[in-house]
């Protein structure tokens, strides 16, 4: 039977809940044990896919094909444990489905309520994850702040989750903040004591506390906190800032946080160091040897969730060589306006993100013509492709309408457009291509080299695709269709010869990288520009 560890959050937002929950999952995976980890959102969204960048940050896509939060993001980049569609459960997809029950006559006449009915239901979704993953300790990461009416459903059937699973199947780990007040030269710990009695008003009684703090916690403060919150001493851990977030398992586990959980689940581990991590990973992320820029070209540049893991696997990129990749974040309508030669001209590589929508497109197409004609080391990613295809037929086949119909439906030269099974679509939620696709590399391509590999298997999230009626033309023309879909002969790989790196892909590769296995495209293009910078 599995062992289960909620985490809950306390006091604010934007704590870290989901590097908390994937630095426990670490710490326990190095210990021998098969970890996996789920996350709830109390929104009513059925998914994040139909949400703006803005709203939600990056929309997670695993292999299965589900949208899902950008934790699962951080679950996959720390652990070995692969998320599918059972790991992110919101409101939406709970309510929908007792609703749908409900409709089918299934409760036999009943009056449905939020307990006993939708608790159930969010139980037995964290009772699906741990069959389905076949993990010794699955982590439940509740999204949102203690305190929050939309969470208390959750919070309920985490707290019936002990009666059912047993006392020591269950421990329960709240993430809160210590503030120190400047001023007063003083850290308060009154906010935890609050988030904490919240908690166990609702029955929740921590297991341990993880201490989200600027400053170092005195053995005085952390006796407070424990006499306060009713927590032992050993378990007020103390979270402090620090340099990289692949930091925080080694930080937990100094605190012996391991021992602490395997214990209260009456559980005898082989030993571990993390040693490897220390040594490949976080050494290397705080002493990198040198340095690049690297310019991101995008529209929602102004929020540090939108791009997470791309920005992600640029610093498992930046670990792999040695070096910080510094990002230069560009917006791509301030290229529109003051052109690309000004705003790209200290970068050493220029990467085109993934996006919807035509606004700011045309300072994308900008940005790769400027890479394209400089040989400046260039990454194109799902849209990036799409508008290095534009560009490409634009400014070297001399199409001029060239576009996608997804910017301009009646387009002249339609180079990316939608197959006919999308133009049926009407439904926004769900309906892209989503998830793995197997892409065959052809043996004399860039692609080849780097991924040293001729099948991979990577996600996509998008709707149009390269219009295969202009292939030998671009083909022609110099541009190398390196990697194909062949089921269904989708474009999914592009790339030019005679330049040191440009390479384009359908898919997302940022989503499979690792921090001690960085992915072979970001690798490549961090090397080919740090080759350009010498
Ligand atoms: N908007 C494009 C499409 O739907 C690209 C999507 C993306 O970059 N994820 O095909």
């Amino acid at each position: 039977m599995a062992k289960y560890i909620f985490v809950t959050g306390g006091v604010i937002s934007s704590l870290g809940k989901g590097i908390t929950s994937a630095s426990i999952g670490k710490i326990l995976e190095s210990r021998g044990l098969k970890v996996a980890l789920m996350k709830f959102d109390p929104y009513i969204n059925i998914d994040p896919g139909t949400m703006n960048p803005y709203q939600h940050g990056e929309v997670y896509v695993t292999d299965d094909g589900a949208e899902t939060d950008l934790d699962l993001g951080h679950y996959e980049r720390f652990t070995h444990t692969k998320t599918t569609k059972f790991n992110n459960v919101t409101t939406g997809q709970v309510y929908n489905a007792v609703i749908a029950r409900e409709r089918h006559g299934d409760y036999l006449g009943k009056t449905i309520q939020v307990i006993p009915h939708i608790t159930n239901e969010i139980k037995e979704r964290i009772k699906k994850a741990a069959e389905v993953s076949q993990a010794a300790v699955l982590i439940v990461e509740i999204g949102g702040t203690v305190g929050d009416i939309e969470s208390l459903p959750f919070l309920e059937a985490a707290r019936q989750f002990r009666l059912d699973a047993g006392y020591q199947n269950v421990f329960y780990a709240h993430v809160t903040l210590v503030p120190y007040i400047k001023v007063a030269g003083e850290i308060k710990t009154k906010p935890t004591q609050h988030s904490v009695g919240t908690l166990r008003e609702i029955g929740i009684q921590p297991d341990a506390l993880i201490c989200r703090t600027e400053e170092s916690l005195s053995e005085e403060v952390k006796e407070k906190i424990s006499l306060f919150c009713n927590v032992r001493k050993e378990a007020v851990i103390e979270a402090r800032d620090v340099g990289s977030i692949y930091q925080v398992p080694l930080v937990f586990k100094k605190q012996i946080l391991d021992e602490i959980i395997l214990s209260h689940f009456n559980l005898i581990c082989k030993f571990s160091d993390l040693k490897d991590w220390e040594k490949n990973v976080v050494e290397r992320a705080l002493h990198p040897g040198g340095k690049v820029k690297i310019a991101l070209v995008g529209k929602y540049i102004a929020l540090q969730d939108a791009y997470k893991s791309i920005y992600e696997a640029l610093a498992h990129a930046g670990i792999a060589n040695n070096c910080k990749v510094e990002i230069v974040r560009v917006d791509s309508e301030d290229i529109e306006k003051k052109g690309a030669d000004k705003l790209l001209a200290q970068v050493s590589g220029v990467l085109v993100p993934g996006g919807f929508g035509y606004r700011g497109i045309e300072g994308k197409i900008k940005a790769i013509k400027f890479a394209r004609e400089n040989k400046v080391p260039f990454l194109g990613l799902c849209l990036g492709m799409q508008c290095a295809v534009i560009e490409f037929a634009r400014g070297v086949c001399g199409l001029k309408e060239a576009n996608s119909t997804e910017f301009q439906l009646k387009t002249r030269h339609p180079v990316i457009s939608l197959l006919a099974e999308q133009k049926k679509i009407k439904d926004l939620g769900g309906t892209m291509r989503l998830g793995a696709y197997p892409c065959k590399i052809k043996k004399n391509s860039l692609a080849f080299k780097v991924f040293g590999q001729s099948l991979v298997w990577e996600r996509h999230r998008h709707r149009y695709e390269f219009n295969n009626a202009y292939r030998k033309l671009l083909e022609k023309k110099g541009l190398f269709f390196s990697g194909i879909y062949l089921k269904k002969n989708l474009v999914e790989v592009v790339e030019l010869k005679g330049h040191p790196y440009f390479i384009a892909v359908q898919f997302h590769p940022e989503f499979k990288s690792k921090p001690d296995k960085a992915h072979p495209l970001f690798k490549g293009f961090i090397k080919a520009a740090q080759d350009a910078k010498t």
